[in-house]
């Protein structure tokens, strides 16, 4: 035991890249996990390993067997089943848990949201409404949208979804960031009515709702999904980092 007990760095986030490029250069020993949703996902620096663990029970077959430090769950505010494991995980093998969760976005004085709990009320909605939808869910959320034939969908995603799609709609893939003119331009030359967004959180892809607001264009808004609150949770890499630093068991040959 001792040289290389990892932290487990629970990723597919840009923040989750940010700390591991920290981590490894204060030479903490630290792997990164992604779930291998992206054909070609952008890979942090150090050791990474790719695809699910095999539910809960396989996590913590993992954190036993790498005998790791800690668990750090800097995964996609909706990405919220691998955020349950690592608790109940952290729980049951007795390895201290940080989450990283950049803030939600909030609405500013310009900001035409409607708030809706989850993805099956943003889908009632944009039902309710028509018109011309601009879909930034991300490829997973895009089969609940499939049944609405009121609307015409822009859909943005990085891979093509494997669910079914609305009947009238166009796909768009690309990946962030964005900047704002682009977005500006997307939203008239598609002549969006309406957005419909994740509160995600981050400067990766605000500029959409900046764009938004400039243009009048209503924005549907989906909460994020509750989190478990176990262990410590952090809003920022540079917390996530003094954390880890703090751990006197992370550093190496302890
Ligand atoms: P999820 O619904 O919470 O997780 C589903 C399953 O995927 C988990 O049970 C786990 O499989 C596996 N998994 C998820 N994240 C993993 C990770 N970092 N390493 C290893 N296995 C992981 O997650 P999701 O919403 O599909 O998101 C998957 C990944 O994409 C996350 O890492 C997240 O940070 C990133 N992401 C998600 C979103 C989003 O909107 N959901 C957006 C951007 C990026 P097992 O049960 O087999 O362990």
């Amino acid at each position: 035991m001792g040289a290389d007990r990892p932290v487990l760095l629970l990723g597919g986030t840009g923040e989750a890249r940010d700390l591991a490029a920290r981590l490894v250069a204060a030479d903490i020993p630290v792997v990164s996990s992604l779930a291998g949703r992206v054909a070609q996902p952008r890979l942090p620096v150090g050791e990474v390993r790719i695809g699910g663990f095999g539910g809960v029970d396989g996590l913590q077959t993992w954190l036993r067997e790498h005998d790791a430090t800690a668990i750090v769950d800097a995964t996609h505010p909706f990405a919220a089943t691998i955020t349950e494991h690592a608790a109940v995980a952290a729980h049951a093998t007795d390895i201290p848990l940080l989450r990283l969760a950049r803030p939600p976005w909030i609405a500013g004085p310009d900001d035409q949201w409607l708030t809706v709990p989850d993805m099956a009320a943003a889908a009632r909605e944009v039902g309710r409404r028509g018109g011309r939808v601009f879909l930034t869910t991300g490829r997973q959320d895009v089969g609940v949208f499939a049944g609405i034939d009121s609307a015409w969908f822009l859909i943005r995603v990085v891979d093509p979804p494997t669910a079914d799609l609305p009947t009238h709609h166009q796909l768009l893939r690309s990946r962030g960031p964005y900047d704002l003119d682009s977005e500006r331009t997307l939203l008239s030359d598609n002549q969006i009515d309406v957005l419909v967004s994740k509160n995600s959180g981050g400067e990766l892809t605000r500029a959409k709702l900046v764009a938004a607001a400039e243009l009048g264009v209503d924005v549907i808004m989906v909460q994020r999904p509750a989190e478990p609150g176990v262990g410590t949770t952090v809003h920022t890499v540079d917390d996530a980092e003094d954390w880890v630093l703090s751990q006197p068991t992370c550093r190496r040959g302890v």
